[in-house]
């Protein structure tokens, strides 16, 4: 029941209809039984929307695009992780002090701890825009070997020089993934609607590699698919969503996440390809 003792969090972005967050966060307070409510806001005005957190005691926020760089100027302290990324895309309000953090970081280094272990591996990765800049920053720090390639140049050169990566380039240099322990598509290259698109060949793919691919509708991509047909390990995208958004709801609610309810509706909502919000399904 919504009433007066209701904590309200909230994704803040635009556009915000397709967004899975609403879905995730409100199935684990379902799950736990506790008096939370998780909203979608489509938002022009960032500074506006950081005003209305503060007057109106949400609780916490999601951020999303375009806004994860330009809210940094208008919250009160950003976590350390988060001002190196340059990117935050969690709010949380305590006692109207607003902090940020960037749980892509972390979501990212837990589905991928999953499988392997990091300390001296060697990664290419695919990207330069905000989700790459995350894992960049997540695998340099837990001593990976990285090189990072992006379609534009420079972009991957800016990454490189931020994270201290071992190396970078463009998309020829792609075959580079042959000594490689793990790759990663930090790009929307394989994303719905255009799911026969894939970043790599399948006969670039070394059989002993682990492939991370952070986009996750569709669930399994088709470069996942050749990956596994080639006998590689395999990390969903959608581990990554739902790992980030299980830190948010512990840092939003002060409770462990209910992690398998969480994930039930997640993959129910990719499989079903049911999109709509979480008010369109009530
Ligand atoms: P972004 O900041 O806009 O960056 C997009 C990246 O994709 C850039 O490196 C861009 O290269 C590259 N790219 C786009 N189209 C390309 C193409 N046709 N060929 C080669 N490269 C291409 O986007 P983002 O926020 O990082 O998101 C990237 C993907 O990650 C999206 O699919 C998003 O849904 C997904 N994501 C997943 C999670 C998760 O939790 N699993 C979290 C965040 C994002 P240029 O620099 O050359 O343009």
């Amino acid at each position: 029941m919504i009433d007066a003792g209701t904590a309200i969090c909230c994704l803040i972005g635009d556009p915000v209809e397709h967004s899975l967050s609403p879905l995730i966060h409100n199935a684990g307070y379902e799950a736990l039984g506790i008096n939370f409510l998780y909203v979608p806001f489509r938002v022009k005005h960032i500074k506006l929307a950081i005003d209305g957190i503060k007057g109106l005691g949400i609780r916490g926020a999601s951020v999303t695009t375009p806004h994860k760089a330009s809210v940094m100027e208008y919250i009160d302290e950003i976590d350390e992780v988060a001002k190196k990324i340059g990117a935050v895309n969690t709010i949380v309000n305590n006692n109207g002090v607003l902090t940020g953090f960037n749980t892509d970081y972390h979501g990212a280094l837990k589905a991928l701890e999953e499988v392997t272990t990091l300390g001296g591996k060697r990664a290419v990765l695919i990207g330069s825009g905000g989700a790459a800049s995350a894992i960049a920053m997540g695998l340099k720090r837990n001593g990976v070997e990285l090189v990072v390639l992006n379609r534009t140049i420079e972009k991957a050169r800016e990454l490189a020089k931020l994270v201290n990566a071992e190396g970078f380039g463009d998309l020829e240099q792609l075959p580079l993934v042959s000594s490689a322990d793990i790759l990663i598509n930090a790009t929307s290259v394989g994303m719905w609607p255009r799911v026969n698109d894939t970043i790599i060949s399948k006969d670039l793919l070394p059989d002993k590699l682990t492939v991370f691919d952070v986009v996750y509708n569709p669930k399994e991509t088709r470069l996942l698919t050749e990956a596994r047909d080639k006998g590689c390990t395999v990390v969903y995208g959608y581990k990554m969503l739902l790992y980030q958004a299980a830190m948010q709801f512990e840092l939003f609610t002060g409770c462990q996440a209910p992690l398998p309810a969480m994930e039930h509706t997640l993959t129910e909502a990719l499989e079903g390809e049911r999109h709509a919000s979480y008010f369109d399904r009530r």
